[in-house]
């Protein structure tokens, strides 16, 4: 099982990502180069790169499973105002060579809100962007995340992952990063997620999927939400979760949780317990809390 979940980059950079998935219990992780929400971000450090590839390796994490997440406030669905459009694109060339620079190979992406235009034109949008950016020389992969459908968000159901991914010329450097918690909102019931994964196998390809983001949700299915819940304690619910991490047919993809902190403590060290054991844990708080005091 590759597991692992959101963790910081700060200003020990790969090398305390790498510290922190470990302290978890983790084997693989994602992390933003910057905060996820701006695009400020610092220069990468080649030492703490080459120090955190040789942590790697003594902790069994292999590189080729971690991930980078793009910020959220990039958007590349929507060309109205030209200069934001070209500004998303150029910042995601930047980090795209940020990780190729760390030997990174995935990077995820939100496909955009489509905000007063027409979703196939918002579509559209988004693949001539990543067309923009990939090239044949490109090294990490795009993934796609699927998303909610709050606001008007894209890439909400496997037609539109789909549309986007035909209209991309180099499909070998596009994938999909699909997420529990988005999938619930947008309407697919995670227990019946092997039908879920019948229809995207038919209609995209289930190699195409190269990271599954695993929360449980605040909401019920179809709210168009996007609320995330720690692992049990959402509408999801913890059988219906470790069924997919433990999916046979995703079992060489990373699992990743992007579940709410206990307060100012990550719950991820219990909640990759969880999964290990395969048990539901009813004291999260209090062990989390138990843990970082
Ligand atoms: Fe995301
Ligand atoms: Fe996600
Ligand atoms: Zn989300």
């Amino acid at each position: 099982m590759i597991i692992g979940s959101h963790v910081n980059f700060g200003s020990e950079q790969l090398l305390g990502s790498a510290k922190q998935a470990v302290s978890f219990g983790a084997n693989t992780f994602m992390f933003y180069t910057g905060a996820p929400q701006n695009t400020i971000r610092k220069d990468i450090k080649d030492d703490l790169t080459d120090e955190a590839i040789k942590y790697m390796k003594e902790n069994n994490i292999d590189i080729n499973n971690v991930i980078c997440h793009a910020p959220y406030i990039i958007n590349l669905a929507n060309k109205e105002k030209e200069d934001s459009w070209n500004f998303s694109i150029s910042f995601l060339k930047n980090e795209i060579n940020r990780i190729t620079k760390m030997g990174i190979n995935y990077i995820v992406v939100h496909p955009g809100n489509a905000l007063k235009i027409d979703r196939m034109e918002a579509l559209n949008n988004i693949a001539e962007a990543i067309n923009n950016i990939i090239t044949t020389e490109t090294m990490p992969m795009i993934l796609l995340e699927t998303m909610a459908g709050k606001g008007t968000e894209c890439g909400i159901n496997i037609y539109e992952i789909n549309e986007i991914l035909n209209k991309v010329n180099l499909k070998e450097k596009v994938g999909v990063c699909l997420d529990t918690c988005h999938l619930n909102d947008s309407g697919i019931d995670i227990s019946k997620f092997d039908e879920y994964l019948n229809e995207f196998d038919e209609k995209i390809g289930i190699e195409k999927i190269k990271c599954v983001h695993v929360n449980d949700s605040k909401n019920e299915i179809g709210t168009h939400k996007d609320r995330h819940a720690n692992l049990g304690y959402g509408t999801i619910g913890f059988e219906n979760l470790i069924n997919v991490i433990y999916n046979a047919r995703l079992k060489n993809v990373p699992k990743i949780l992007e579940t709410p902190w206990i307060g100012e403590y990550p719950p991820y060290k219990i909640e990759i317990d969880m999964i290990k054991s395969k048990k539901f844990n009813p004291n999260l708080e209090e062990e989390v809390n138990k843990l970082y005091e």
